[in-house]
């Protein structure tokens, strides 16, 4: 894998049309369609590693793939999106499966007829499971303000105290009622035998990792990278270019109208000498009485890698969710209506900046995956990146 990191010693200092702030899957899908109309983008970004929160890297004493911001699982239902990546790499056929610890019981996740049979110590049919969990439920869904009037629509109370209530508090460090009632809508509920997690078409994992997805998409000897260098404190940036912005939204402006709530996560490493010590990639648990959120068994994710899945190495990986504090990775925008107030200003202020782009997770103040993270940064492309190179070539 090779791409242009920087410009050495004596070479011809370049003309760039295009500074890309955050080398993440934004401003990646962004460079790369720069470079592929003709464009020199100049991508930076503050770590010093390219693809943001997907970044993987290859644990040297394992060969385990870790993926350092947490576990990403590629899965889209769009098609764009999947012929996208497939460009750039090929995906191993890996399905994810997640189980949960509730009170010493191991149940399938998300919600299905196993979760609910065995919840209930029933062997009820699909049918039967439907009309059990309607009578339990409260409220019509379209209707619900919050997370947990969708949550007890949908699946009744009983299930949403034992499996969503006290994980989403964990995860979110906010009263479920506060949050977002669209959250929920992420995790699907089945009265089938069907446990596999995401529901879309189009699923797995880069065969040789995420860093060889992202390295293939920026080998355009146009695109330059530079790393470590901050956009507010780099003062040999070029001055006055076209930019996309995909860092923190509320950072660009100095915080002028407040700060924009974001979770952050913990994580806390254990190796064992074990092929396997959890049994499944993702465990999460569900209970108070572990502050945990959730356990990830990276090798799991790649059981097709036959030599480091065999092997008798393990690393796991607990997380512990909280507030994210002034130098910590913001990771998860919360979205309280606080937040929202505070983010239509920001979203007013935008307008004002007339040679300026945002997007992404963190630009956006978006709940984003990875794949609407790509077709967004498409769409943003053909939508405003493009007229605006092509102007500025007039
Ligand atoms: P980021 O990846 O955050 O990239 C932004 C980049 O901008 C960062 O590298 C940052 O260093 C840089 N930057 C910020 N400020 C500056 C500055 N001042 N100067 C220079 N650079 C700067 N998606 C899925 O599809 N499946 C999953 O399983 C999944 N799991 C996730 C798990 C976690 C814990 C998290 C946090 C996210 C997960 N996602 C998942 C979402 C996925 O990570 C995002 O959709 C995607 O990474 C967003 O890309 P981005 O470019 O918008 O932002
Ligand atoms: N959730 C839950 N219990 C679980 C898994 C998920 O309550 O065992 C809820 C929780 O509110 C979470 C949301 O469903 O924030 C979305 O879950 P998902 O796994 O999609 O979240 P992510 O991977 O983004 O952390």
């Amino acid at each position: 894998m090779s791409y242009n990191f920087g410009v050495k010693k004596g070479e011809k200092v370049k003309k760039y049309d295009l500074l890309i702030v955050g080398a993440g899957l934004f401003g990646l899908t962004i460079a790369q369609r720069a470079a592929e109309e003709g464009f020199s983008p100049l991508v930076i970004d503050k770590r010093p590693h390219i693809g943001g929160n997907a970044y993987s890297y290859f644990d040297k004493d394992t060969g385990i793939e870790i993926h350092k911001y947490g576990a990403h699982l590629f899965h889209t239902k769009n098609e764009k999106v999947w012929e996208y990546v497939n460009r750039f790499s090929s995906f191993t056929n890996y399905r994810h499966h997640v189980f949960t610890l509730h009170e010493g019981r191991i149940y399938p996740m998300p919600i299905n007829l196993g979760t609910i049979n065995q919840y209930y110590s029933a062997a009820m049919s699909p049918k039967e499971a439907e009309d059990l969990v309607e009578s339990k439920t409260e409220g019509a869904a379209k209707d619900a303000k919050n997370l947990e009037e969708r949550a007890v629509a949908l699946i009744g109370r009983d299930l949403y105290e034992a499996f969503i209530r006290d994980y989403t508090y964990k995860q979110w460090q906010t009263d479920p009622r506060q949050l977002p009632a669209s959250i929920f809508t992420r995790l699907p509920i089945r009265f089938n035998y069907d446990s596999t997690y995401f529901s879309d078409p189009y699923q797995g994992q880069p065969k040789e990792g995420y860093c060889a997805l992202f390295g293939a998409m920026i080998e355009d000897p146009k695109i330059e990278v530079r790393l470590e260098c901050d956009y507010f404190e780099d003062k040999s940036l070029p001055k006055g270019l076209p930019t996309v912005y995909t860092g923190p939204l509320d950072r660009y402006f100095g915080y002028r109208f407040g700060i924009l709530g974001w979770r952050t996560i913990d994580f806390k490493e254990k190796r064992y000498d074990l092929k396997s010590f959890q049994g499944c990639s993702v465990l999460n648990k569900s209970d108070l009485s572990d502050p945990s959120t959730r356990s990830i068994e990276f090798k799991a994710f790649n059981p097709e890698r036959k030599e480091v899945f065999e092997s008798q190495k393990t690393v796991v990986w607990d997380e512990y969710s909280r507030f994210a504090g002034q130098g910590d990775e913001p990771y998860y925008p919360i979205g309280t209506e606080e937040d929202k107030e505070i983010l239509a200003k920001y979203l007013d202020a935008e307008k004002g900046e007339k040679n300026v782009i945002f997007g992404g997770r963190l630009g956006e103040y978006a709940y984003y995956n990875m794949d609407q993270t790509i077709a967004s940064a498409l769409e943003t492309f053909k939508k405003k990146v493009l007229p605006m190179l092509k102007d500025g070539r007039k």
